[in-house]
């Protein structure tokens, strides 16, 4: 399924600030200031980098994400790190799972999880204590 990159963002956006420990009772984003996201600040590279890939290995494509979004995030250090990364405030990685699974429910891919483990990516994603499950 072909997708602009808008309709990409609403689905992502659909899926993730509803289950972001950012957002507020009242359905609003709770960070300060919003906008600076780096899901959603970044998302036409996030978009870019996954769309990059053409692999069903999903290491493939966090990688993607390091290389072409973290490189150009403003909170990125020069040796790599990411402090915002490290506290788990970064939207874009604390929910990658499930933003690539947005992805791929947006193009009709399927990742092979398999390599999960040994990947170093972010398998727990942050529960939003405002959700009744
Ligand atoms: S921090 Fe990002 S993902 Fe979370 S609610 Fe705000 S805009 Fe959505
Ligand atoms: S992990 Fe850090 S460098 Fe990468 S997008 Fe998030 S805030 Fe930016």
């Amino acid at each position: 399924m072909d997708c602009s990159l808008a309709q990409l963002e609403a689905i992502v956006r659909n899926r993730i600030c509803k289950v972001c420990t950012e957002r507020t009772v009242d359905g609003e984003c709770g960070m300060e200031q919003p906008s600076h996201c780096a899901l959603f600040q970044l998302f036409p590279q996030v978009a870019q980098a996954i769309q990059s890939v053409k692999s069903n290995d999903i290491c493939q494509y966090i990688d993607a994400i390091r290389q072409n979004v973290c490189s150009v995030c403003a909170d990125h250090a020069a040796d790599g790190s990411c402090e915002t990364r490290q506290r788990v405030q970064c939207a874009l990685d604390a929910y990658l799972l499930l933003v690539v699974d947005a992805i791929e429910e947006a193009t009709g891919k399927t990742f092979d999880r398999t390599t999960l483990s040994a990947s170093g990516a972010p398998v727990q994603v942050r529960p939003n204590p405002q959700m009744q499950f």
